[in-house]
């Protein structure tokens, strides 16, 4: 399998965010990943999707868009919308309607930011996703920059602080987020969990301080999809936006926080009788299945069965474990950065049947 790495979530000028398209693909390219998904709210701006190149470097622009009633008091549910093709936020107005109707364009819908807690020193409100009955949807994001980022300013103080020490903010993905995930999955549905930037790049003005707060280029070192393709990015835009797409709609990929230290090259396996499966797969049971785990560096991790803590391993690069167990089997691995544990990769599970 070929890896690559996507950034989702950005929003350009187009909605709330201070950049061009082609300022992020410039910061992309920079920052060495090989996909971004765009997501400005309630507008699908088409003309700019496909490659872009400076010197030897190249990325793939895909163009979504994130959706959401603007008229539901209080706001609620956005929706990340990929591959439809054409606009979808006429059906914004109700979350199934509007789910359906990504999966009749053969689009992926993904529940954004799915817990994101208010900031009342900002005067910001919570825009988690309320309508859990929703049916049909590909997955959620599960790690989002700003929810994290949310949940720590406390005061002004903070927001400024953070605006300089970016870094410092990312944790993990909220565990009311992880809580729901695995809820929905314990449920049998089958749910892709993916990681989102958020970016908007703001500009930050407060007496005499200036700052782009959180740059493009920041994000793109920072929470990251790593997608396994059957085969290497060509040179068509169309043929490999679907490749892309495709993998992500299987849930062959992982999250990775790169800025600790590179999540490439991790794997997660598991080998049955009669195939491997990959993150996103389902395996028969039958004649024992063995997951084979390896890690970019040594550190700890934990394999998650149906919800649950089942093995730990510390300070290890390779671990394994057999099972003749069904079950729901996904891994959270933990990095030491900057004084403090902090997620580091949250595979997509396997599903043993
Ligand atoms: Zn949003
Ligand atoms: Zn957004």
């Amino acid at each position: 399998m070929d890896e690559i790495i996507l950034n989702s979530h950005l929003h350009t000028l187009n909605s709330d965010g201070t950049g061009s398209h082609k300022d992020i693909a410039l910061a992309a390219m920079r920052a060495g990943l090989d996909a971004v998904v765009i997501t400005d709210h309630n507008v699908l701006v088409n003309g700019p999707a496909g490659y872009y190149k400076e010197g030897d470097r190249r990325v793939l622009l895909i163009v979504g868009e994130e959706i959401h009633d603007q008229a539901r008091v209080p706001q609620k549910d956005h929706l990340l919308v990929f591959g439809a093709g054409r606009e979808m936020a006429t059906y914004a107005y109700d979350p199934q309607i509007l789910i359906d109707a990504v999966n009749r364009a053969g689009g992926l819908a993904f529940i954004a930011h799915p817990v994101n807690p208010a900031v009342p020193s900002q005067n910001q409100t919570d825009i988690s996703w309320v309508d859990w009955n929703v049916q049909g949807f590909t997955g959620i994001e599960l790690w989002d920059f700003f929810s994290d980022f949310r949940e720590q300013i406390k005061s002004l103080l903070y927001g400024v602080y953070y605006a300089y020490f970016p870094n410092r903010i990312v944790r993990g993905p909220l565990p009311a987020a992880l809580r729901r995930w695995d809820e929905l999955l314990s449920a049998g549905k089958k749910v892709v969990a993916i990681g989102g930037s958020d970016a908007h790049a703001y500009k930050l003005h407060l007496g005499p301080l200036k700052r782009t707060v959180f740059p493009y280029e920041f994000h793109f070192h920072a929470i990251n999809n790593h997608i396994l393709l059957p085969r290497p990015l060509g040179s068509d835009a169309i043929s490999d936006t679907s490749l892309v797409l495709e993998a992500l709609r299987q849930g062959h990929c992982f999250i990775g926080y790169d800025l600790p230290a590179p999540t490439r090259g991790f794997s997660f396996t598991a080998h049955g009788l009669q195939k491997v499966a990959l993150m996103g797969d389902e395996l028969d049971r039958k004649g024992g299945v063995t997951f084979k785990i390896r890690l970019p560096r040594r550190t700890d991790c934990t394999l998650f069965k149906d919800g649950k803590p089942l093995r730990t391993w510390h300070n290890r690069d390779l671990c394994t474990h057999n099972t003749t167990e069904p079950g729901i089997y996904r891994l959270e691995v933990y990095i030491q950065y900057l004084g403090k544990r902090r997620g580091w990769i949250y595979s997509n599970p396997v599903y043993v049947e």
